[in-house]
């Protein structure tokens, strides 16, 4: 049986990325993804313009403009009351763009392809064994070990076998890589998110909307010239008041389908150990207010390459892995504060709609904030 140099659980922007990456420094890699591409995600569908320097080592920032898209101009903060407050966005090449994750993904992952990573789709990966650790199955022999040095036996659903010297649980908030190695945090009474693409309202313009409301909120925005985005996000006990306000004022039929996601936040899981690493999602999930994660996807991705790269090449296995954990901590340095804020501010949406009616008054405040989140990083 081959040996990969690198196993990637999830073919979605960290998994890719990360595949992309190691095919690119000449590792042998190996990406298993559940799903057959093109899929759609529940996601706002929001690039932040931190994502183009990571596209653009990718030699895909291009490829990703001349996909259907909207480049958003502003985004619109809207009160439980109806006040609003509007802030620009940057403009240029560096903008906040819009695109549908079933394209995006798929020009990801067949870059990776591009770049010799070997893809295999609608492949769900089931148990892990490390050679020097215990087995990891579903339910039972979960390993207490929380180390793992030897080469990883990945079993997928359909009973196909595949071996790699390190593994990377690129696959979501949800992770079966955490789970199968007992690190997945239990989950929280958490709130859900649904999503849908629906006919572009006229005159929508090419704004983002972040409505709050009595029940939790909603974001909106346009992904090309006739769809737009909706989001919905609350409470198991709230979410379909939120989805019959969503159908009373955007003509959304009764019969529309839904796609859905929860947890919306949990703990995160720690990044590496021994040749074991995880990155976007399954490490840590954001809150999708701020509209950030698909960056962290992706730079986290990028990261883990570096690290596995070093590891492969027998340099000091330790020290790639403390600088992987500190690029991480990094990269959500001076960010995730205002991530915490927007968290608070959906939490209890009154407060988040006193913030809108400050703004109005002192709108300052708001412009610096969207700026420190939009602001593309290097
Ligand atoms: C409501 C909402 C709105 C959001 N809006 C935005 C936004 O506008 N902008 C933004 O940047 N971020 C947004 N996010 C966050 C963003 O969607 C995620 O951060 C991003 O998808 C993380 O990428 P990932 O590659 O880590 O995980 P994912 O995109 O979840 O990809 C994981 C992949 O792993 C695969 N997988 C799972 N289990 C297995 C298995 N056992 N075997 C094989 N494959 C498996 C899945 O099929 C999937 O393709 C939003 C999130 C939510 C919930």
């Amino acid at each position: 049986m081959e040996i990969f140099d690198v196993a990637i659980v999830g073919g979605g922007p960290a998994g890719s990325s990360c595949a992309a990456f190691c095919a690119l420094a000449g590792l042998r890699t190996l990406v298993l993804e559940r799903e057959k591409f093109p899929r759609e995600k529940v996601c706002g569908d929001c690039l932040n313009p931190s994502c183009w320097p990571v596209l653009e080592r990718l030699s895909l920032a291009q490829r990703i403009r001349d996909l259907p898209h909207s480049k958003l101009a502003s985004v619109e903060f809207i009160a439980i009351n109806g006040r609003k407050v509007v802030v620009d966005l940057p403009t240029g090449d560096d903008c906040e763009l819009s695109v549908k994750r079933s394209l995006f993904d798929d020009l990801l992952l067949r870059r990776a392809r591009e770049l010799r990573a070997h893809v295999r789709e609608g492949t769900t990966v089931t148990a892990l064994n490390c050679s020097h650790g215990p087995v990891a199955r579903p339910g039972r022999d979960a390993p207490q070990r929380r180390g793992y040095s030897g080469d990883w036996r990945i079993e997928t659903a359909t009973g196909e076998r595949f071996s790699a010297r390190t593994l990377v649980g690129a696959d979501g908030r949800n992770s079966t890589v955490a789970r199968l190695c007992n690190l997945l945090p239990r989950p929280a009474r958490e709130r859900v998110a649904l999503q849908a693409h629906i006919p572009l309202p006229r005159n929508f313009g090419r704004r983002v909307v972040l409505q709050f409301l009595p029940e939790g909120y909603s974001g909106q925005a346009p992904v090309n010239e006739t769809e737009l985005n909706f989001c919905l996000v609350g409470t198991p006990p709230t979410i379909s008041r939120l989805r019959r306000w969503a159908e009373r004022h955007f003509e959304i039929t009764s019969d529309q389908s839904w796609r859905t996601i929860t947890p919306l936040t949990r703990s995160p899981v720690p990044c590496a150990r021994e040749n074991l690493l995880f990155v976007g999602d399954a490490a840590r999930v954001v809150e999708p207010f701020t509209g950030e994660g698909i960056y962290y996807a992706m730079r986290s991705g990028e990261l883990a390459a570096d690290a596995i790269t070093k590891i492969v090449r027998d340099e000091d296995r330790q020290s790639a892995l403390r600088e992987f954990t500190r690029a991480c901590a990094e990269m959500y340095r001076g960010r995730l504060w205002i991530n915490r804020l927007a968290r608070m501010a959906v939490l209890w949406p009154h407060v988040g709609s006193l913030f809108v009616q400050a703004a109005r008054v002192q709108p300052a405040i708001v412009r610096l904030l969207t700026r420190k989140i939009v602001s593309r990083e290097l």
